[in-house]
């Protein structure tokens, strides 16, 4: 028995066949960064270190294509606009960018990465402009509920503009997927609990469940060098990953469990080991404490 509802099981269910995320740098960047004051841990590429930043957008997508058909059959594509924040131009940069990316049509959605602070209501309008043509997916970086811990972090947003954001984008009919990581320093698991009640009650589609790395030049990889930040243990983020899940709405598709770091320039990473020994850490835990996702999923008045 599954004991969380896997993305690539949702996907296959939706698609009828096998979908695949095309990660995209648009040449976007973020309020943050323009203020010279970027999230502690946001590394110099926003994340897109698996992009081909150095194509156009339409070559980026053909690239990946053609890699993934040589070694899937019967598969469709999701054009994921993921390196910084992709909701910051004008309304005609936006417009142009997400056109290039429908580049045939085994691109069948637009997934955009952006922060709660940026989706205005003409942002709202032109992406639900391209309805018609391909489903499209909001990505809302949140991280943790923790006001106190998201000033630390430098997020530059609270918790209100997140609900703002997520509630105007499930008014419009968007699927809006965020990002929570569960073993941040400064919260508790009494933080990683709440954030999976808060992430159920506003009705989130998908959640990517991250484990915090360590980049060398960020602000948080001098903290670290300074030996400011110490990072609990695998055993621990097993333990407040699987709680996590057993407060969280069973209806909220799973991206992910364990951060992807990058390659290179990383002081500290999944504690030396692959994601998917992490992977199975956590699915073994769920099994031993006979537990799943949802389990106490039983907080809200529905
Ligand atoms: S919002 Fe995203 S792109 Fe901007 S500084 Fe934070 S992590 Fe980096």
């Amino acid at each position: 028995m599954a004991r969380y509802r896997k993305l690539s099981e949702y996907l296959r269910e939706r698609y009828k066949s096998r979908v695949q995320k095309i990660p995209i740098y648009a040449g976007f960047t973020c309020p943050n960064r323009l203020k010279g004051e970027p999230c502690i841990y946001c590394d110099s590429t926003g994340s897109g270190f698996s992009t081909l930043m150095n194509l156009s957008i339409r070559d980026q997508i053909l690239t990946w294509k053609d890699r993934f058909k040589k070694k899937y059959k019967n598969v469709k594509f999701i054009a994921y606009f993921q390196a910084f924040s992709n909701t910051f131009a004008s309304m005609d940069v936006l417009r142009r960018k997400y056109e290039e990316a429908l580049v045939d049509d085994e691109i069948v959605a637009l997934d955009i990465s952006t922060r709660p602070d940026l989706l205005q209501e003409e942002i709202l309008d032109l992406l639900e402009s391209f309805k018609s043509r391909v489903d499209v997916f909001l990505d809302i970086g949140l991280q943790t509920v923790n006001y106190k811990t998201l000033k630390i972090l430098k997020r530059h947003h609270t918790l209100a503009e997140f609900i703002d954001g997520v509630s105007r984008a499930k008014r419009r009919g968007f699927e809006v997927t965020t990002h929570v990581i569960a073993n941040l320093p400064w919260d508790d698991l009494e933080d990683v609990i709440e954030t999976a009640k808060v992430i159920s009650a506003l009705g989130i589609d998908g959640v990517k469940v991250h484990s915090l790395y360590v980049v060398k030049g960020t602000e948080l990889g001098n903290m670290y060098e300074r030996g400011e930040v110490s990072i609990g243990s695998l055993e621990e983020y097993v333990q407040r990953v699987v709680t996590f899940l057993e407060y969280l709405d069973p209806s909220i598709v799973i991206h992910r469990l364990v951060a992807d770091p990058p390659k290179t320039g990383i002081l500290f990473g999944n504690w030396g080991v692959s994601k998917l020994e992490i992977i199975n850490a956590i699915e073994k835990e769920l099994e031993d404490r006979d537990t799943y996702q949802g389990k106490k999923f039983d907080y809200l008045n529905r």
